[in-house]
């Protein structure tokens, strides 16, 4: 039995990945695979139709948004909102949490004048800012909701008059938030959604438009709105897989169920690490991401043997980011409780074994 904490690409839910081979196949018995049906079929056409308004749907959009599936990472988003949204002489703030935020904040520079409102620089990354002003004339305030290398998460999204942008890769569709609060939002699929390769984006449609400076073809977003998601050839399979997520979530009861089970997840395992004498984690109580686990042994020594003991058990992925030391657990939607739970019991012998 593997248990698959990959911080992503990462777990999906089984009944996906069947179906996704099995379209690989013969999509919807129509002895074609979805991989040589042309993008203009019917066949496909719905495809990314129902993928759409799914989004729109679960996360209780209002008419004003748009949602667009696109080529590339979260790091192609990170060029690409500043474009559509900034001229050279305009402001722009954005919060530091982060290496995710810190490379979106260096491609915006290249758009206009980046303020950085905070920064939770100072300790690692360890927190999330939470006494900050955002200058009143800034285009737009960007944050990046979950901070997957670090393991924070905003907990309640800043209240600004400012055009309110946020990267929600790595907690997108995982808890219920006002997503009509938010001017943009966008995600890479391959951390809670699908494979790498394509990039949900949500925009209210009122917010574009309003550069005065030439946006190239195929990276202006009302270009894509236009033409329904399809200005040019969509990453056909990955929007496919997203469809096969957002319907598997639908049918569990939509992210407010989803949200009770990441909670009971992260909840299991943020016990174990306060009450066992072996762990520790440094990220702010307050501010504990509930996609991205972030833990240590108290003595260095203990790491790599916690590490052979969990690996040998079939724990899969809790080898943590370079830059932000040993474990990071990832608990993605499709994590079942049940993999949470074989992970503490692991925890807690490895404690006997030790002390
Ligand atoms: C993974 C991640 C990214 C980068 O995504 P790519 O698809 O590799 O470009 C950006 N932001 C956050 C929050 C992430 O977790």
């Amino acid at each position: 039995m593997i248990h698959n904490f990959n911080a992503g690409p990462s777990i999906l839910p089984k009944t996906v990945f069947q179906q996704a081979a099995e379209a690989v196949i013969n999509f919807n018995n129509s002895g074609l695979s979805i991989l040589e049906l042309g993008h203009r079929t019917p066949a496909f056409t719905e495809v990314m139709e129902e993928a759409r308004s799914l989004v729109k749907e679960l996360m209780h959009l209002n008419d004003d948004y748009e949602v667009l599936f696109l080529h590339g990472g979260a790091s192609t988003q990170f060029m690409q909102v500043p474009m559509n949204l900034l001229d050279p002489k305009d402001t722009v703030a954005y919060a530091d949490t982060g290496v995710w935020s810190s490379k979106a904040i260096k491609e915006a520079k290249l758009f206009g004048k980046v303020e950085i409102a905070c920064s939770s620089k100072d300790k690692n990354y360890s927190y999330i800012p939470n006494d900050f002003a955002i200058p009143n004339d800034s285009k737009y305030f960007h944050i990046t909701t979950n901070n997957t290398i670090y393991g924070t998460q905003w907990q309640s999204i800043p209240k600004t008059s400012n055009v309110l942008v946020a990267d929600m890769s790595s907690d997108i569709f995982s808890r219920e938030l006002n997503f009509n609060d938010f001017g943009l939002i966008y995600a890479g699929a391959q951390k809670n959604m699908g494979p790498a390769g394509v990039n949900l984006v949500v925009v209210d449609s009122n917010i574009l438009g309003k550069v005065k400076h030439p946006i190239p073809t195929i990276m202006d977003y009302r270009n894509h709105i236009a033409e329904g998601s399809m200005l040019n050839t969509p990453p056909v399979f990955a929007v496919y897989v997203c469809l096969l997520t957002l319907r598997w979530l639908k049918e569990l009861g939509g992210v407010k169920e989803i949200e009770k089970l990441n909670i009971k997840k992260a909840t299991l395992l943020y016990n174990e690490i306060d009450r066992n004498e072996i762990f520790e984690t440094s990220v702010n109580p307050a501010d504990r991401s509930k996609m991205n686990v972030c833990f240590a042994t108290k003595n260095k020594a203990h790491e790599k043997l916690f590490l052979d003991f969990a690996a040998s058990n079939g724990i899969i992925g809790i080898q943590g980011h370079r830059l932000s030391g040993a474990f990071r657990a990832s608990l993605y939607n499709a994590l079942p409780l049940s993999s949470v739970e074989v992970l503490v019991d692991l925890m807690k012998n490895f404690e006997q074994s030790v002390v």
